[in-house]
């Protein structure tokens, strides 16, 4: 029989009812969770309620709690597979952090959570927690990187967005699609993901903020940001990387001073690429010191960010390659 370790840290999938219809996420244990999936019997599994919170409530110490509680159970080697279920508002969070610093390759590490409450009629709660386990028990997901397990769909953590804020379908890659699905038990692999390098697991995270860039974006929004002290900023920029024009001379300042600065594109999918030359092009910000940043969501490209700073500091070189997809070209 797989033995499977499920992980619980709170969200819709554990919720109980609240008052007026509303919801209270995490007050369910991990354990009462288990109980409905049905599976008992046909898998050895284990719980452990890591916090019972809303996901909004998750970040960097939470993410460092479940990276060190996954690494022992992989070194440990008593268990096939990890199951970890979490709150979907910053799901896609989390399953990057756990993608960017876990080996894969002996045990599958999964993540679930769902949009529909357990106690309501027709909740996705049991089914999307028993295909995460059926995924996590298949060797098939062994070395996919962290894996989102929603609606019968399998995800590659470096790519996947919650796409919908009360849809079953509530997750998707854009651009490139599910990895495979979930079919009565089975999991159907239909590709795999390209992966970046793995980092380690830090003591902490430097502080690493977004800058949303659009149209009109006025110079103090990014002053304010920048003049607050973070370590590093990522500036989810317009199409292949552009940035406003009203905040380059807020961030030639920031740049000279040293500070880090990513470049990734706001659009679904798609390589930053400096294709322009006008004053805010990408090329423009690279040439000032700026990393263009590819393949990764804002949100994603910040984790990995504040990984790669803890783990070089600001070598802008060794940050560089921590994000080089490596494709070389003919
Ligand atoms: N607000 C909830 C949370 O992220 C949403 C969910 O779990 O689906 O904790």
């Amino acid at each position: 029989m797989k033995r499977i370790a499920v992980l619980s840290t709170g969200g819709t999938i554990a919720s109980i009812p609240g008052n007026e219809g509303r919801a209270i996420a995490g007050a369910l244990p991990g354990e009462e969770l288990i109980a409905r999936t049905e599976l008992q019997g046909r898998m050895q599994v284990q719980v452990e309620s890591v916090f019972q919170k809303a996901s909004n409530a998750i970040g960097p110490v939470e993410w460092m709690i479940l990276a060190e509680k996954c690494q022992q159970l992989i070194q440990a080697g008593d268990v096939d597979g990890i199951v970890i279920t979490h709150g979907t508002d910053t799901m896609e969070d989390t399953a990057y952090y756990l993608h960017c610093v876990l080996d894969t390759s002996k045990v599958p590490v999964v993540i679930t959570g769902s949009q529909r409450v357990p106690h309501a009629m027709g909740s996705d709660a049991y089914a999307n927690l028993r295909q995460a386990m059926e995924l996590a028990a298949n060797d098939q997901a062994k070395g996919l990187g962290v894996l989102v397990s929603f609606n019968q769909s399998v995800f590659s953590a470096g790519f996947v967005r919650k796409v919908s804020s009360f849809q079953l379908n509530g997750f998707d890659s854009p651009g490139f699609g599910p990895l495979g699905m979930l079919d009565e038990g089975v999991f159907h692999l239909l590709q795999r993901p390209s992966m970046l390098g793995l980092l380690p697991i830090p003591d902490e995270l430097p502080r690493v903020d977004i800058l949303p860039a659009y149209g009109g974006a006025d110079a103090a929004m990014a002053k304010a940001v920048l003049d607050s002290g973070p370590k590093a900023v990522v500036i989810e920029g317009l199409g292949r990387g552009q940035v406003p024009l009203a905040w380059l001379p807020a961030l030639k300042i920031a740049l000279s001073k040293g500070m880090v600065v990513g470049i990734c594109s706001s659009t679904l999918h798609g390589a930053t690429h400096e294709s322009y030359e006008y004053p805010g092009a990408l090329h423009e910000m690279v040439e000032a010191g700026a990393i263009a940043i590819s393949h990764l969501s804002a949100r994603k490209a910040r984790i990995r960010l504040a990984l790669s700073i803890a783990t070089h500091g600001t070598s802008l070189s060794a940050i560089k390659a921590d994000f080089d997809w490596k494709f070389t070209g003919i």
